[in-house]
């Protein structure tokens, strides 16, 4: 597994709003500490997507408007990008993990909410597929929230399914996702919307640092009875700092 990452994702002055959780200093320091310390994830750095590329996703009076806001369009083109690079990197074959900010699961065709700006993994998707190099996928979205912004951008395309993951437990959480993934179809590829929120010590009060291993683990296991194995996971929410790169090292751990 390989981790795409660009050093320009740490700059948190990207966001105007003072309470864009996402957008806090460090968030992702202490995610790549961990990333890197487990020393076998190699680290592949990213370049911007490109208009054409947000364009398979959004609507151009959407666009331009987040072209008025310098700081944030450039960084939500190298996010868009990451994503669409470990799309490219799993589609040969190797699992890979996109720590990117701002995140894109409520970004929708012409608007955003929630400290997202596009929709980074269905833009993935809608690359690859505009590439005609996949006809189906499916999106798993396991953050404590519901990808709006995703369902809306890959709206028409009904190949592509997605998934979001819901319980009042741990265990429901879980059980659903087996579930799910039981009576998931065929697909061309696995794109997961990994988000971290619903953390024990975060928004959801549900899951975990074993909990995303296992959840990592169920993915992986899907991706093998896909028979092809092609997966890869960019990052969403998650913000309770201490403990997000625990967090995500463990769902990788399980993922890989
Ligand atoms: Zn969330």
């Amino acid at each position: 597994m390989r981790v795409v990452f660009h050093e320009s994702f740490h700059d948190s002055d990207y966001s105007e709003d003072k309470h864009d959780n996402a957008a806090d200093p460090g968030r992702l320091v202490g995610v790549m500490e961990a990333l890197r310390g487990e020393g076998h994830y190699g680290v592949v750095i990213p370049s911007r997507a490109t208009r054409e590329d947000i364009l398979l996703g959004h609507g151009e009076a959407y666009v331009a408007a987040v072209e008025t806001k310098a700081r944030l369009h450039a960084a939500a083109m190298m996010a868009a990008g990451a994503a669409i690079m470990a799309a490219d990197y799993a589609l040969r074959g190797e699992p890979m993990f996109a720590c990117v900010r701002p995140p894109g699961h409520h970004a929708s065709r012409s608007s955003a909410w929630g400290h997202c700006t596009f929709s980074n993994v269905a833009l993935a998707l809608l690359w690859l597929r505009n590439a005609g190099r996949i006809r189906s996928a499916m999106l798993v979205d396991f953050d404590a929230h519901t990808g709006d912004g995703t369902k809306d951008v890959l709206r028409a395309w009904p190949e592509a399914r997605v998934f979001n993951v819901y319980g009042d437990s741990a265990a429901d959480y879980l059980r659903n996702l087996e579930e799910g993934l039981k009576q998931a179809p065929q697909v061309d590829i696995l794109a997961v919307s990994a988000g971290f929120d619903a953390y024990i010590h975060d928004l959801g009060h549900k899951l975990s640092t074993e909990d995303f291993f296992t959840i990592g683990r169920m993915l992986q296991g899907y991706a093998i009875r896909l028979g092809h194995q092609r997966r890869f996971a960019v990052l969403e929410g998650g913000y309770y700092l201490p403990d997000l790169g625990k967090n995500v090292l463990s769902f990788c751990r399980g993922f890989e």
